[in-house]
């Protein structure tokens, strides 16, 4: 397994993949890798002649400077693994050469980044784009690999590779959950045990609104009867929980007449803002 750093090292070995027309598979994350990662290097590997797995805590999509610093970061633990699953490249930029200057560019990704992450993170999924689009240009890769826990990045970032032509193919991976139905996510290990129990309630949240449907419930109700489940859990607090079209994110008020819903939420448990949804094709 390789492991780079510098940018012109990265180029070159980019180059030599590309000039012998192999496929690359490219997984962008944060680190403090755990199943629901792993899912997404498998499929790469299946797919592609190269897969490169990113680790970069990338500050530009942070809000919060608190949980950017407390942001769990395990480097050499995610090296053993990623060797163990026979990643071909890890790719750990230098903040400073990945940012050499501040950058002069903004991204507005429209109505799609102004519902839900996009309305309580001011900045976050704009920081997301630039950092995706510059990965994509270093790493060139035919498919990149993204949770669908991330709903909204993931919708966000296939648009910008349709709107600015990146030559790629998008491909959105299932959430993979603790048997309690808790995604997982690498802020969970800043969880206490108690804490863990506690953040399962989201998807017991989810789930409920998936059962009202099932029985035909009106949305509102089953919203309001999911927030006050969500109320009673002491230690969790809710920031949203939003009933949208899954590819556009619009807020809808029913679901009659539509062929598919997705249900996000969004809380803090023990301080740790944790998301979840739930994609729902209705009859
Ligand atoms: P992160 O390191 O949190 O930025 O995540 C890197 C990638 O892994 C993103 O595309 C996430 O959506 C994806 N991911 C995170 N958690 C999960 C999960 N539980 N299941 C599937 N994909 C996930």
């Amino acid at each position: 397994m390789h492991v780079i750093s510098a940018l012109k090292e990265l180029s070159n070995f980019i180059s030599s993949i590309k000039s012998n027309r192999k496929s690359i598979g490219f997984v962008p994350t944060m680190g403090a890798l755990h199943n629901g990662h792993l899912a997404l290097i498998q499929r790469s590997i299946k797919e592609n002649n190269i897969t490169v797995v990113s680790i970069f805590v990338n500050l530009l999509q942070f809000n919060n400077l608190d949980d950017f610093e407390k942001y769990p970061r395990v480097i050499e633990e995610d090296f053993k693994l990623l060797e163990k699953h026979k990643v071909d490249l890890v790719f750990t930029p230098d903040e400073k050469e990945f940012y050499p200057l501040d950058s002069l560019i903004s991204m507005d990704f429209g109505y799609l980044s102004q519902t839900l992450e996009g309305e309580f993170r001011k900045g976050h999924l704009e920081g997301v784009g630039i950092a995706v689009s510059k990965f994509l240009h270093l790493i060139q890769p035919t498919y990149a690999y993204f949770g669908l826990k991330d709903l909204q990045q993931y919708l966000l970032v296939r648009r910008m590779c349709l709107d600015l032509n990146f030559p790629l193919d998008i491909v959105g991976v299932e959430t993979v959950r603790e048997d309690s139905g808790l995604a997982l996510s690498s802020r969970n290990k800043r969880l206490s045990t108690e804490g863990i129990e506690t953040a399962s309630v989201i998807y017991r949240g989810l789930q409920g609104v998936k059962e009202g449907i099932d029985k035909n419930e009106p949305l509102d109700s089953l919203l309001s009867k999911t927030r006050s489940i969500y109320d009673r859990e002491s230690g969790f607090e809710l920031e949203y929980l939003e009933a949208v079209h899954p590819l556009n994110l619009l807020s809808v008020d029913s679901y009659t007449n539509l062929s598919e819903l997705a249900i996000c939420v969004a809380g803090y448990v023990e301080g740790i803002r944790l998301i979840d949804n739930l994609y729902l094709q209705l009859e």
